[in-house]
Order: C-alpha cells, then structure tokens, then sequence
C-alpha cells in the first residue's frame, strides 16, 4: 500500500467558479479530510494543549518542526523512544515540514551553497549543516506520515536574481530528497518556490510536478506579499497544475479569511501558528470578528466566548473567567484560549468542507467571508497589550 493516496471526493465544478476541491488523504496513521487545516507542533507539542485538547478541536493533522526537533532533544533520541507518535503520544497523521524555512529564519549565521545550508543553532550556537539528505535523515527518523523535501525559502518580495538561484537550488534538492528517501511508509511531498513572478512561479511548479512527489507544497508565500500577490500567484500555480491529481500545501497561511480564499483558489491544506499564537495574547475568534479577551468590559461578561462553540473553554467557562485568567497570568488561560481558537479554524475548515459536499460552495462564499472577520495576517504580529 502507498504511503499516501488522495482522492477527490467533489472535484472543481466545471463551469470555473471555484477551484475549491473535497478530497480524502489517507495516511499510515488515518485519514485527513481536506480542505484541512494543520495546527503546528513546534516542539513536538502544540503549545499549552496535551493530545486529547487537540484532537478535540477536530485537528485530525498536526505538523511538527524538523528543524526543532533536530536541534532538541534530536531525531536520534526520539527514533530511539519509538518515533515522533509514540514520542508526543498522538496516534494521527504528523507532517514534518523540511526544515528549510526555520534553518533560513532562525538559523544565526547561516551560509547556504549549492550543496546544502550551514548555520549555527538558534539555541547555544553550536555549528550544524542541513542537505537535502540529511533533512530527509532526520525526518525518517522521526517517522511522520508525511515527509517533506528541503528547500531554500526566500521573502516573497526578493529581488529576481535572488528568486531565480533559491528556486534552482530547490529543484536540485527536490531530485535528491528523491533519491534519499527510503521509508515506504512515509509519504513525500515536493516543494514548489518561484517568489511571486509569473514566469518562474510556473516554472517551478511544472518542474516539481515533474517529479514523482505524493503532494505538491506551496512555497514561498505567507510572507510578505499582499493577499492580491498571494492570489494571482496560487492562480499561476494552480493554473499549472490543472488537473494534477495530488494533494496541494500552502504552507504557513493560517487566519480564517485568508484559508477561505486559498481553499477557493485550489489549495487543500494549510498550517500555521496563527490561531495559538493570538490566543495567547488573548485575541479570541468568534464568527464575524475577534474578541480581545483582556478588554475592562468582559471582566463582569458571564457569557461564553461564543454560545454555539464545543471547545473546552466555551463548555464550561465565561469571558469574565478568562478575562481573569489572563490578567492573572494563570496557565490555563493559554490552554483554553487555544483551544477556543483551534475549534474554530477547524471548525470553519469544516463549514468550508460541509459546502464543497453539499455543492453549494462558490454561492456560500458571502457567508464563510462573513464569519471568517476580517482578521488579517498582520495580526500574528500583535503584541500583548
Ligand atoms: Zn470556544
């Protein structure tokens, strides 16, 4: 049996008024219902949540950082401990993701040649080097459903000259994160890079098609492009890969407004930090906007954050009881703001899968946009007030 086969459950209508796709990845360890939303491990823990709070905000999915896990407590160590499943006690699907992104953002130090990337840890400056081996190394060793190939992510806005070199070097690593892949239970996904210039977006893309990846990821975006530069350049690709029958990743997009429009232009999986990160600095999402749960006024609220929601904190606890939590600096309050907020981007990830299904998906998009706020990408910035 394949590591992976995906299925389209409801393809795209014919008529072009959306790209938006059901499908059905099915996995070593089950099955990913897609559109789908990945929440970040980092750590191999999605921050203040145990496995029992994630799988109760519908996650069915999680990422986790290759990068991290490499640098501490180590691939070695956790291979030794029965794997990343066994490890972090999730018995669902994990994708790690290449490493690329945080040896280039975190990395101190770094020097990248045609052959691989140099740098130094971002925790004690201890010397390491990634290739497109050993990225794969570490993620067989960890033993995620769903591996993905090394890559040289740049801003989307860098010079062409800059764009042109990474997305070589990318092609180059593709091909070898290939040839270096042994673990037959393991799925592989490629990446696509390209910056946001037509001519080497499609380039890329028809390149990593080419070859014989399980998924195609999205790369390069999520950055510091306009939602009108994400969106002409998701066409450029998707355009490219047509009727292309793999899974497609854009990687790093995370606020609900902005997954509505990628799921729209024919993109199937999505992970972020987003919602955790601005659950923790006390930004609640509720349909139609947010919630700043440290605002005076919902000190004396009884209500819950949102009345229809099935997370641990809407269950059973009012806006004054985080508000509380959150003035007090109390641990709970992370656990059950994060929760809140991963229900709901799984739980709109679903609205978006229930329409696909019922066929009424490009007419439903007024309403999804309406729920979905207007929270935009800035907001992973925003800062504890
Ligand atoms: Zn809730």
């Amino acid at each position: 049996m394949p590591a992976a086969t995906f299925e389209l459950v409801v393809p795209p209508p014919s008529d072009d008024s959306t790209r938006a796709r059901l499908g059905r990845l099915e996995l070593s360890h089950g099955v990913v219902e897609t559109p789908q939303f990945m929440p970040v491990g980092t750590n191999a823990t999605v921050k203040a949540l145990d496995p029992t709070d994630i799988a109760a905000t519908g996650a069915t999915i999680i990422l986790a950082n290759t990068y991290h896990l490499y640098l501490r407590p180590g691939h070695d160590r956790i291979a030794r401990l029965g794997g990343l499943h066994r490890f972090m006690a999730w018995d669902r699907p994990i994708l790690t993701d290449s490493g690329g992104f945080q040896v280039v953002s975190l990395g101190d130090l770094r020097v990248v040649d045609d052959d691989g990337v140099t740098f130094r840890s971002h925790l004690d400056g201890s010397l390491h080097r990634f290739t497109a081996e050993h990225a794969i190394a570490v993620q067989e060793a960890l033993g995620s459903d769903v591996a993905v190939a090394f890559d040289q992510p740049v801003a989307p806005s860098s010079p062409r000259a800059v764009v042109v070199e990474a997305a070589e070097r990318t092609h180059r690593w593709a091909e070898r994160s290939l040839q270096a892949h042994e673990r037959p239970d393991q799925a592989l996904f490629g990446i696509v890079q390209g910056g946001l210039q037509p001519d080497l977006r499609a380039a890329s893309t028809r390149f990593v098609a080419s070859l014989p990846f399980d998924g195609i990821c999205i790369g390069g975006l999520a950055g510091d492009e306009s939602a009108a530069e994400r969106a002409a350049t998701l066409d450029v690709a998707v355009g490219v890969l047509a009727r292309d029958p793999r899974p497609r990743y854009l990687m790093g997009l995370g606020s609900p407004a902005d997954l509505l429009e990628a799921v729209h232009r024919g993109i199937d999986l999505f992970d972020s930090v987003m919602p955790a990160r601005v659950a923790r600095n006390g930004q609640l999402w509720v349909p139609g906007g947010r919630l700043n749960i440290r605002n005076s006024r919902y000190q004396d609220d009884p209500e819950p954050v949102q009345a229809d929601c099935p997370c641990l904190a809407c269950r059973s606890f009012s806006r004054a009881y985080l508000a509380h939590l959150f003035r007090a600096q109390e641990l709970l309050a992370y656990r059950l703001a994060t929760c809140h907020n991963l229900t709901f981007t799984l739980d709109f990830m679903a609205r978006i899968r229930a329409a696909l299904r019922a066929g009424t998906f490009p007419a439903t998009l007024p309403a999804l946009r309406v729920r979905a706020g207007r929270v935009s990408h800035d907001e992973a910035s925003v800062q504890s007030a």
